[in-house]
């Protein structure tokens, strides 16, 4: 698979771009199989595993776009105003069941059916009514004002197409088209741990050097927004049996397993000669900053991410690697775009040439536009410059040092989900 050919660009650690590794990871992953069918309400969130086809047209009928009067073209006065005998009114979800005749017009209400007879809407701010007749001025078009039947959506026609990921607007359409239940594909199962002898659980007390696990509730937090199914697996201490016995654990019952820590260069090795026993899983030295050393891979089919152990870098590492990879397991086809804006940024950022950085920042209103202020101290582990954050200042690899007032890339968080 791809992340062996990564790993055998070079021996031990080969040095990837960002780029490469999304490209790599990307590659080595195809939709899950298993599906259901669920309410329409359930469906939230979740990824339509078919094509879901409009049973009729919409609109329904032909219909107002507006409130007024519903006559014939071909009777209005090509010069100076026309009178129209008034023959009934038609109300959404109350059509006229006449038949509009020479002479004749319709008082209408938007959403109305549209009368038999009818091919114009004349809007009611310029008519006039007098008595039981109305008033129309010249200037009016043949099917003015008209939505026609299967405008929005034409039955037989693809209205939500397999792989889009259902939110509030989807769950309307669906509705709109009568459609009580649909099929959906089956939650993604994500087993996950953390590694490393000092990370103790909240509830337990810190032995001296301890601190406590920050990172499984962070993957805790990533993960129900993609309503995966989870397997929180605790702290895993650094003992290869241990290890051992927690992968084979997690590949036997989910479909990736997220783990952090345990992959830098010191503390890699009995992890590394591990994961190649147990699995095909390339080691990579990417080119980023934080998160540069990751392990990916498969144990049997189960996906596998290695992540660095420093919180902030755990982050970064899912959204720019795990989180596409997880939305195209989940079976989400197209992948959506992730923008980059640009922004002035208000403050100098050390950086030396090689890495791609990605800098916590919070974009604010500033002056004519936007700018974007770095949130404090940057170190991988500083999770409280993450959580004053609401988006990453991307600096490409090739930057050196950014002075403030230099216009920089910005990627937000809004949209990680
Ligand atoms: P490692 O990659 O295991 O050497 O971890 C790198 C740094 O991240 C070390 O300072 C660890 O103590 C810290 N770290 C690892 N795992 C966690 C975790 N679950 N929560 C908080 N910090 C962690
Ligand atoms: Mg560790």
């Amino acid at each position: 698979m791809q992340a062996n050919s990564a790993a055998a660009q070079s021996s031990g650690r080969p040095s990837l771009s960002v780029d490469e590794a999304q490209k790599a990871i990307l590659e080595a992953v195809s939709p899950i199989d298993g599906w259901i069918k669920v309410p329409v309400r359930d469906a939230l969130g979740r990824v339509l595993a078919e094509d879901l086809v409009a049973p009729f047209n919409v609109p329904a009928h032909d219909n107002s776009a507006m409130d007024g009067y519903a006559l014939r073209a071909m009777d209005l006065a090509a010069q100076g105003d026309s009178r129209l005998a008034v023959v009934g009114s038609a109300f959404a979800g109350v059509p006229f069941s006449g038949l509009v005749g020479k002479g004749q017009a319709v008082r209408i209400m938007t959403g109305a059916v549209l009368p038999r007879g009818a091919d114009c809407i004349v809007v009611q701010e310029l008519a006039r009514a007098e008595g039981a007749e109305v008033i129309i001025p010249p200037g009016q078009r043949l099917g003015q004002n008209i939505r026609r039947a299967g405008e929005d959506l034409a039955q037989g026609a693809v209205a939500l197409p397999l792989g889009k990921r259902l939110g509030a607007a989807e769950l309307g359409l669906i509705a709109s088209l009568g459609i009580a239940e649909v099929k959906v594909y089956r939650r993604l199962r994500v087993a996950f741990f953390s590694t490393g002898d000092e990370i103790a659980s909240i509830g337990s007390p810190l032995a001296p050097g301890q601190i406590y696990d920050s990172n499984r509730y962070i993957l805790f937090g990533v993960l129900r927004q993609l309503d995966c199914e989870l397997l929180d697996m605790g702290v895993i201490p650094d003992q290869p049996a241990a290890l051992e016995g927690a992968l084979l654990d997690a590949a036997a019952s989910a479909d990736v397993i997220l783990t952090s820590g345990g992959v830098s260069v010191g503390e890699a090795d009995f992890i590394k000669a591990l994961l190649l026993k147990l699995g095909d899983v390339a080691f990579w030295k990417i080119n980023i900053k934080p998160g540069r050393p990751m392990a990916f891979g498969k144990i049997g089919n189960t996906l596998l991410f290695g992540l660095p152990g420093n919180p902030v870098a755990v982050m970064v590492t899912y959204y720019q690697f795990v989180l596409d990879a997880l939305l195209a397991l989940m079976g989400v086809t197209p992948l959506p775009e992730r923008p980059l804006l640009e922004a002035e940024c208000t403050g100098r950022i050390r950086k030396l040439p090689g890495r791609r950085e990605f800098i916590r920042a919070s974009l604010q209103r500033g002056g004519e536009g936007w700018k974007v202020v770095p949130t404090g101290a940057q170190g991988s582990g500083v999770l409280r410059s993450m959580s004053e954050a609401n988006c990453f200042i991307v600096l490409p690899e090739a930057s050196a040092d950014i002075e403030a007032g230099a216009v920089v890339k910005v990627q937000l968080f809004e949209g990680f989900a």
